[in-house]
Formats: structure tokens, sequence, C-alpha cells
């Protein structure tokens, strides 16, 4: 058994082996499944009998999630190769199909549950996570986003009014 990170990582590997079309589709499945794993969340069972606009919003993403996945049309087989998973979806007609391949170990990766540690950089790359809160794929991109985003300006403008309070209450002692 390949420990998690090491799965991630094969698999994110197989991703940035891909080229123009086919890694145009993978990435866009990716990015879409992960927005729906995220949405899925947050969405409760109150959401799913009203057809809220959380709900409405989730359907949205798998509706168009899984017609790009329409194209990938496999069986399944038994493989006696431990390194390919003894099980696995094979395309059909057979060929060799890298797109395809990596596409399967990635929906494997999310069905196991594994999808908080595919990281999803603002810059558009994929990483391993090793806890959702890791954002970035790396210290040049956590400086270049964080400092430009909506929360950490918000998290500034708290601080400001912070100083100015704790500033006004130690002038009047
Ligand atoms: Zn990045």
């Amino acid at each position: 058994m390949l420990a998690r990170k090491q799965k991630v990582e094969s698999a994110i590997a197989m991703l940035n082996s891909l080229h123009g079309a086919a890694s145009k589709r993978v990435r866009e499945i990716l990015r879409l499944t992960l927005a729906a794993l995220k949405t899925a969340r947050v969405t409760t069972d109150e959401d799913f009998r009203q057809s809220s606009a959380q709900f409405e919003k989730l359907r949205k993403i798998e509706l168009q999630v899984n017609e790009l996945l329409k194209r990938y049309v496999g069986v399944m087989r038994v493989l006696c190769d431990e390194s390919l998973g003894l099980v696995s979806w094979e395309p059909r007609p057979y060929r060799s199909d890298a797109e395809f391949r990596t596409v399967v170990v990635f929906m494997n990766l999310l069905a196991a549950g594994h999808f908080p540690s595919i990281g999803e950089c603002a810059c558009g790359t994929y990483f391993y996570a090793r806890s959702t809160s890791w954002r970035f794929c790396s210290t040049k991109c956590r400086e270049r986003f964080w400092e430009n985003s909506e929360e950490r300006k918000e998290r500034k403008r708290q601080n400001a009014r912070r100083y100015y309070w704790l500033h006004k209450t130690t002038n009047v002692k």
C-alpha cells in the first residue's frame, strides 16, 4: 500500500505529463470535481430538501463535470500487476491512453476520500496538501496571492481597528 502522499504526488505527476487538450480536459474535470466536493461539504440536508441556491449550485457543477466525464468509457478489468491496483478501469476500446488513466487515478483517490490532500493553488498548480489549510504551491505564490486577497485586506483593517482601540485605551489610563 502506498502512502497517501505518494499516491497523490504520483497522480499529480501523471497530470503534469499530459499536454495540450488532454491536460486542459483533465484539469477542468479536477477543478470542477474538487469544487463539487467542497460545495457538498457545506450543503445541508435542508438544502437538499428545499432545493436551495446552495443545492442548485452543487447540482450545476455535478451536471457540468458529468458531461465532461462521458468521453471516458471503460470496462473493469482484473490485472496481474499490483502497481496498477489489481482491479482497474481500462478504456474501451482498449488502447494505451494516459489521459484516461489519469482520470481513473484521480477518481479513485477522490472515491477513497483523499480529496483534502489534493491542493489547488490559485496559480493552477496541483500539489500534495498535508492539511486543508495548505492553499498555495509555494512561498512565492503565497506571497503573491495572499497579500492581494480580500481576506488579507479585511484582516489588515481589523488589525488597524484593534490597534486604534488599544492605543485609545492606553491613552486614557
Ligand atoms: Zn502556485
